[in-house]
């Protein structure tokens, strides 16, 4: 049954900046809800971040009439209007049929990628399936993404068999300095069952700087990809809201990882082109 989707942003006139199809003009749709906590993110080990919690009792929240009036957050969650419950009441409630004209209407005559986001979308991926599917058939939409921390198996297998459509499946895995234990973040059996339905469509993405043990984002890739007969592509992407001295350094040092360890490098390319801010 169809239930109603909570949509923390919706944008078009952007491209999608990372992974496989980086330069590719896109529409986002950023579903409110998640499985995880990423709250040791940026933290030291074993701490967890209060910044989204301090956020949203501070006078700018309670005054913040859109999302852009809202602060980034340098650790914990980055994408904390998408799971602070506190947060719901930025979202606008979709059904199937109001988010597919919705989506139409920021496309007008072009048929972008669609890219859904979060939090986690595949916690509502029965009624994102309805959503590609009518945008296929009614306005022949074709390319799709799911960006998912791949902890959430696929079930919709029937949308990945309509005729010429191309659904991606971008995963990109928790490690140890989310805060997750390993066994709620590293789900080998979801990521399976994403390739087994996406194969050429669906890869790995980490988030690496000089901190990330190297070791564990190997070892990650082994527990993940060995379902998937090592065949699942690999992107390093250097971690760094803004462009500066540092970012630039620590691109160098992915770029370098990539060479020796045969993984992809993926740019942050929308950070280039429109800076670190909501609805870009
Ligand atoms: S998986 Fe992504 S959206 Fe969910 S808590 Fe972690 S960083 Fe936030």
């Amino acid at each position: 049954m169809s239930k109603m989707i909570p949509v923390v942003e919706l944008f078009g006139n952007t491209i999608q900046g990372e992974g496989a199809l980086v330069g590719t003009p896109a529409i986002f749709v950023r579903v409110f809800g998640c499985n995880l906590c990423c709250a040791g993110f940026g933290m030291p080990a074993g701490e967890l971040s209060h910044e989204a919690d301090d956020i949203v009792k501070s006078e700018q929240f309670k005054n913040a009439k859109t999302l852009k009036d809202l602060p980034l957050a340098k650790t914990g969650c980055d994408s904390y209007p998408a799971i602070h419950p506190a947060c719901m009441r930025f979202c606008k409630m979709f059904d199937v049929s109001g988010l597919v004209e919705a989506i139409k209407e920021i496309a007008g005559n072009n048929k972008p990628l669609v890219v859904f986001t979060g939090g986690e979308p595949l916690l509502r991926q029965h009624d994102l399936a309805c959503v590609i599917e009518a945008l296929y058939r009614q306005y022949h939409f074709k390319d799709f993404m799911f960006e998912t921390n791949g902890t959430v198996a696929w079930q919709e297998f029937w949308v990945n068999e309509l005729p010429g459509i191309n659904v991606w499946f971008s995963i990109s895995p928790k490690l140890s300095s989310s805060g997750n234990p390993k066994d709620k973040a590293i789900v080998p059996d979801a990521v399976k069952s994403m390739a087994v339905a996406a194969p050429q469509r669906t890869y790995l993405k980490f988030v690496v700087d000089k901190t990330t043990p190297i070791e564990e984002v190997q070892q990650t890739i082994e527990e993940l990809t060995r379902p998937c007969f090592n065949l699942l592509p690999v992107y390093l992407m250097p971690e760094g809201g803004v462009l500066d001295d540092r970012s630039r350094e620590n691109a160098q040092y992915v770029a370098d990882l990539c060479w020796k360890l045969g993984y992809r490098f993926s740019p942050r390319e929308h950070l280039t082109v429109y800076g670190n801010a909501w609805a870009k």
